[in-house]
């Protein structure tokens, strides 16, 4: 593992030039795993100076050859799954299972986004000029500025690298100071797969601010990339205006989860269980609010109790463990403080409502899975992210009243319903303001398909065959004939 030369740029790996590091640690245990270089304005304007050289020659090589970089990569992933894996429990805490599923998702966007690169495909139009030929041309915006998060510290980097290097970019990216290994294991693939120095480069760093600043504030960066908070998100949307710079935003959450009587409470109670519950509850499109018909109340929450009852809180390489860590103190005040408030207006604790101690727990940061019934709009958790594992029950009587309840948030992500009713499945998921919408489906996510949100949830879209446009530009060329 390297240990303080952690800066990838222009090829080559290398320590901050002050020989600055930071620490990072395992969140299940408190212990020093490593250091990374704690990469500043210096370094960051090396990678940014690398990426707009490299940018010229990788824009001009022909797709076919992007996209076997690509696929090597996705061979390299594929073959080292397990190591990464246990690299991602270790930094970021989830169980190695769902490391493991996260290291697919991850290979999933190599292969999508090489494949893509070689349908970027133009256009022509008709012109209402008999001598006049217009045609439509997609380009590489250029140099890709990318800000990833520590939720899912590879997945989000292969989201944003993939399709800016198939698209012809070149990309600086700035992971989470929480999980620079996973990054340096991301980064070492894509090296050893032959990418050419300086398309893609690597600046970690305890100081995003400073690095953030320096990325959004050059001319030479054409477009910012970011996964993270909505609070961070809009800073950083507004900081780019001043250069105009293409932005895509993949910001909070505050998903709904509609169970509808005439769903099987049990069935919906296991997806609501298996969702809310994944990755300790740190991810945007956890659902916040599980909304449930009154009438199969009772059966659903006696379904997710007992779901809840069988998960294994505990560090994530251990055989058996189910549910890891919070990310860090931060997380676990807020989790707290959103519990406290629920009971005191009203709601009842079915379930957990505490930090996890016994065990040898009490190093890490471990809450138990918990299960609120009773939440209504009075209490922070109906607002606020949680990004904990937290399960908010809030009883509804009809249709109309929950479609209302459950678009009453400035977010607008993920949202997911269980019905068996076909016409109501039709008719709530048009009514529903997310950017994605599960019916009976409780992942509704692939790097086949596109992915973002509308209002605060952010702008763009990661994935599918939208995801490579957020880093081409449209360009028109008019002909006149002779
Ligand atoms: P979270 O609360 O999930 O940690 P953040 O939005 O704080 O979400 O972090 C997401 C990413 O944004 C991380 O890579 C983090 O380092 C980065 N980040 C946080 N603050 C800034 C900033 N001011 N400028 C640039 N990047 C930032």
């Amino acid at each position: 593992m390297r240990n303080g030369d952690t800066l990838f740029i222009d090829g080559k790996w290398c320590a901050a030039d002050d020989g600055r590091t930071f620490r990072v640690t395992d969140p299940a245990t408190g212990a020093v795993i490593a250091t990374a270089a704690d990469g500043g304005t210096a370094e960051t304007d090396r990678a940014i100076a690398a990426a707009h050289e490299a940018f010229d020659t990788w824009s001009a090589e022909n797709a076919y050859r992007r996209a076997e970089v690509l696929w090597r990569t996705h061979a390299l992933m594929t073959e080292r799954a397990e190591d990464l894996a246990a690299l991602m429990t270790q930094e970021q805490g989830k169980p190695l299972k769902a490391a493991l599923n996260e290291v697919r998702y991850a290979a999933d966007f190599l292969a999508w986004f090489a494949e893509e690169a070689k349908r970027v495909y133009g256009s022509s139009i008709p012109s209402s000029r008999g001598g006049q030929r217009f045609s439509v041309l997609r380009q590489p915006v250029g140099v890709v500025a990318g800000i990833t998060p520590w939720n899912y510290p590879v997945s989000m980097i292969t989201r944003k690298v993939a399709p800016a290097v198939a698209a012809g970019c070149s990309i600086v990216l700035k992971p989470a100071e929480q999980t620079p290994l996973c990054a340096v294991a991301v980064f070492e693939l894509l090296a050893e797969a032959g990418l050419p120095p300086g398309v893609a480069n690597l600046v970690t760093t305890s100081r995003p601010a400073e690095v953030g600043a320096r990325l959004l504030d050059s001319p030479l960066v054409r477009k910012l990339t970011f996964t993270g908070s909505t609070e961070v998100g809009k800073d950083l949307t507004a900081r780019a205006a001043a250069t105009m710079k293409r932005v895509s935003m993949e910001l909070g959450g505050h998903a709904p989860m509609i169970v509808f009587d005439d769903a099987d409470p049990v069935h919906a109670a296991k997806g609501a269980a298996l969702v809310k519950f994944l990755n300790t509850g740190q991810a945007c499109i956890s659902p916040n609010r599980i909304f449930v018909q009154r009438s199969v109340l009772p059966a659903f929450t006696d379904a997710l109790l007992d779901r809840v009852g069988k998960l294994v809180p505990g560090p994530g390489h251990r055989p058996g463990v189910t549910i890891g860590p919070l990310v860090d103190e931060a997380a676990l005040r807020k989790v707290t403080r959103q519990v406290e408030d629920a009971v005191e207006k009203g709601a009842r604790l079915l379930a957990g409502g505490d930090r996890l101690t016994d065990d040898g727990l009490d190093a890490g940061r471990f809450f138990a899975p918990t299960v609120l019934a009773d939440v209504d709009e009075s209490m922070r958790i109906y607002r606020e992210e949680t990004f904990g594992p937290v399960a908010a029950i809030v009883p509804f009587d009809d249709e109309s009243e929950v479609v209302r309840r459950a678009n009453d948030t400035e977010y607008g992500l993920a949202s997911y319903l269980y019905t068996r009713d076909l016409g109501r499945s039709v008719r709530v998921s048009e009514a529903l303001r997310f950017g994605i919408v599960g019916v009976n489906d409780i992942n509704p996510t692939a790097a086949a398909a596109p992915f973002g949100g509308v209002g605060m949830s952010g702008l763009g879209r990661e994935g599918g065959a939208h995801g490579i446009d957020e880093y081409l530009d449209v360009k028109l060329v008019g002909v006149c004939l002779p």
